[in-house]
């Protein structure tokens, strides 16, 4: 089975949606086997986002990621990468809401930055962002 990392992001944390998350993802089929809540400094938020370095919603991202505790998990499923990423929905909120009224991103998101969740992308992006949070030394 395959793995991926789930982030809730702040304002999916302060509007407390993340025991639902939780619910939603384990009802989903997925194991969560690690999971911790951190608070992001600006340094690890720009270092996680940094293939948007040069886009121009770079600083509002890394802000609104700064912005208070968020929730990493890892999960674990068959086709774990892309269920999740089906499972949040599109990135813009307001999207979601058109064209999956069903996703997590419908329930708790805002727009398009304010998105309440995360989701690695690719094989690659999982391994990255599961190591850059849950390295061996810090078991999580
Ligand atoms: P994530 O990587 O968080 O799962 P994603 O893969 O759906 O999201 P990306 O294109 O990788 O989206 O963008 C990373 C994050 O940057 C988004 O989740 C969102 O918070 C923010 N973002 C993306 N596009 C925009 C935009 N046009 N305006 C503002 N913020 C944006």
């Amino acid at each position: 089975s395959e793995r991926t990392l789930a982030i809730v992001k702040p304002d999916g944390v302060w509007s407390n949606h993340a025991e639902e998350i939780k619910k939603i993802v384990l009802a989903s089929g997925f194991s969560i086997l690690q999971e911790k809540t951190v608070q992001l400094d600006e340094e690890s938020a720009a270092s996680f986002y940094s293939e948007h370095s040069k886009k121009k919603f770079f600083r509002s991202l890394v802000q609104y990621m700064i912005s208070g505790p968020v929730l990493v998990m890892v999960l674990e499923k068959e086709n774990a990468i892309a269920d999740w990423r089906m499972l949040i929905g599109p990135t813009d909120s307001n999207k979601a809401k058109i064209t999956h009224p069903r996703s997590i991103r419908t329930m708790c998101g805002t727009d398009a930055e304010k998105n309440c969740v995360h989701g690695s992308d690719s094989d690659q992006s999982a391994q990255r962002e599961i190591s850059f949070f849950f390295s061996s030394e810090t078991p999580g």
